[in-house]
């Protein structure tokens, strides 16, 4: 997909092609075999955390980069397995000193070293490994030492972007479902609306950014086999099908919440959204919000490319009303 890359890969991960080296430690301790606690789930965005260790992430030369792990995060990691949503933005302060986190990825240890990203050699809950969270900071700041407490805070505003995205992204794929429900020949499992569930079944690529989504389906041979048919999509129909349907689910609200099995990076977490057509739940391990109170409107414009349908989701935020100058008003002469 690299044709999404320009606009879907966040900058600061982009740059990072050093991180799919392992880590080699800097301290003499072995990581403990226990997953990040996150709080990002529940919306967490400061946490206080010991450092449980810290890597270099290349030869720490001029631009340079480090890693370290926490017991407990607000950080919302890029997952290079599944890259849909990408990194938090924020700061760490260590001993008093505030500094960039640059990037926040994936990290798998089996208690005596730490790979990182693509260098993952095993899937999540495999026995004898846990998933960390690892804060990606310059080699030239202020750096971390094992068993210190820092206080790590993520941007707020960032968060809530990439919250109204993917959020946005779930719903649209659900009013896709519906606008092609009649395409199908055959019985496929259904969404939680009771739709035939193109976008779990078809699904190639999606990628998250700050209130947008692009999502990708694959319209091959075996989805055709699977028995929907692709012929002659009409492709402005079915857009405004879809952006009627999110008008209404807009209009009307909707609740949203994320369920987790545990405290975990890697405890199931399950996106529940209650629309006036029913309620869907879908597995997901990024950050949404609460409700489509902050949200204006969903668009999305879809494209034909190849045997790909593209689904481009954009949300435009509802602006709150400033506050009311009370003071000039009160000074107003009469
Ligand atoms: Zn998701």
């Amino acid at each position: 997909m690299d044709r999404l890359s320009g606009h879907c890969v966040s900058p600061v991960t982009d740059r990072l092609v050093v991180i799919e080296t392992s880590g080699v430690r800097l301290d003499g301790r072995v990581l403990p075999l226990e997953d990040t606690r996150v709080t990002f789930p529940a919306g967490g965005l400061t946490a206080d955390g010991e450092v449980l260790a810290v890597v270099p992430l290349d030869d720490l030369g001029p631009g340079g980069l480090l890693g370290f792990v926490t017991d407990v995060s607000p950080f919302h990691p890029v997952d290079h397995g599944w890259p849909d949503q990408g990194p938090d933005r924020g700061v760490v302060s260590i001993s008093g000193v505030t500094v960039e986190v640059v990037d926040v990825v994936l990290g798998a240890t089996d208690g005596h070293n730490l790979l990182i990203a693509t260098n993952i050699p095993v899937r999540r809950g495999e026995p004898g490994w846990a998933f960390v969270v690892v804060h990606v900071i310059g080699a030239d700041q202020v750096r971390p030492e094992v068993g210190e407490r820092v206080q790590l805070a993520v941007d707020a505003a960032h968060r809530d972007a990439l919250g109204r995205g993917h959020t946005a992204c779930h719903i649209a794929a659900l009013a896709l479902n519906a606008a092609l429900a009649d395409r199908w020949r055959k019985p496929v499992p259904v969404d939680g609306l009771g739709h035939p569930n193109f976008d779990q079944l078809a699904l190639a690529n999606s990628r998250i950014r700050p209130d947008g989504a692009t999502d990708v389906y694959r319209l091959g041979k075996s989805l055709r086999k699977k028995g929907f048919d692709s012929a002659d999509l009409p492709l402005a129909e079915l857009t405004a099908a879809v952006n009627a349907r999110l008008a209404g689910w807009v209009a009307a609200g909707a609740t949203i919440s994320i369920e987790a099995d545990g405290p975990g990076l890697t405890d199931r977490r399950t996106w529940v959204c209650t629309l006036p057509d029913g309620q869907e739940r879908i597995l997901c391990g990024g950050t949404h919000p609460t409700s489509l109170a902050g949200i204006e409107s969903i668009g999305v414009e879809l494209t034909l490319d190849d045997a790909e349908l593209v689904m481009q989701t954009s949300v435009a935020r509802r602006v709150p009303a400033p506050p009311a100058d009370v003071s000039s008003a009160a000074s107003r002469p009469a």
